[in-house]
């Protein structure tokens, strides 16, 4: 997140008073440096990005707009800005009520960084919530770094469902196992829980169904919820290669 988005938000709780806790006590020191201008913690573009480009700031681009693919998608990560990339940067600026052009410059990237943390992920998720198993990633069916890096995106694809869905929370019960901690739960020997990409939800205030359907605009091939075996008592969504979606309790 960048500073400027943060004094704000300080002078608004501090006229909140005690009722609210602080969330400026997770963001130390560069408010008191004062520097406003510098880059985002996390990453940073140096280009405007439309139709046509490559390259790794492409690829940043897209694991932050790929909870944007519309219905039923699933935006390719491989650093080439395609008309897909382009759909899913519309859509996103459609959501935060910018300029939708498909092109991604110094607004959209302003609102990327107001959405990121300093460790890349999404204000409203973390990676401690995504990995209840272990402290390291280790131990799935894809290395360490892989199963973290799927994580990510995942968490981008439910800010972006959240945002979708009235900016409530959504209860994230669970993500990463290792085969360890899979054989524990009972999971499939085929989970994608094991390459870091699923995601447990709990019903918080949407409901399971209200999630699993809205989980469908948001780039999740695999969506297990109510009446699939197993799973009447939180919503499964995750990445894999060919669509897999079943919840018939919501009529999916
Ligand atoms: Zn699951």
């Amino acid at each position: 997140m960048r500073i400027r988005f943060l004094l704000p938000m300080l002078a608004l709780v501090a006229g909140l008073g005690t009722a609210v806790a602080t969330p400026a006590a997770a963001d130390p020191g560069p408010v008191a440096a004062g520097k406003v201008s510098v880059a985002d913690a996390c990453y940073s573009w140096g280009r405007t990005l439309s139709e046509g480009a490559s390259g790794e700031d492409v690829r940043q681009l897209q694991i932050r707009v790929a909870g944007y693919p519309g219905y039923g998608g699933v935006l390719a990560l491989d650093g080439q800005f395609g008309a897909g990339t382009k759909a899913a940067v519309t859509r996103f600026q459609q959501a935060y009520g910018l300029a939708a052009d498909g092109i991604a410059g110094p607004a959209t990237f302003s609102k990327l960084y107001a959405l990121q943390d300093d460790d890349c992920t999404p204000i409203n998720f973390t990676y401690a919530e995504l990995n209840r198993c272990n402290s390291d990633w280790s131990g799935g069916n894809v290395p360490p770094a892989t199963a973290k890096a799927n994580a990510l995106v995942s968490m981008w694809k439910l800010q972006a469902m959240r945002h979708a869905m009235g900016d409530r929370p959504i209860d994230v019960n669970g993500g990463f196992r290792s085969v360890a901690c899979n054989n524990a739960v009972g999971g499939a020997t085929n989970s994608r829980h094991l390459y870091g990409d699923a995601v447990d939800l709990g019903a918080g205030s949407q409901g399971f169904c209200g999630l699993a359907k809205q989980a469908r605009n948001h780039g999740f091939a695999e969506i297990l919820g109510p009446g699939y075996p197993g799973h009447n008592d939180h919503t499964h969504v995750a990445h894999r290669s060919t669509r897999f979606w079943s919840a018939s309790s919501c009529g999916i």
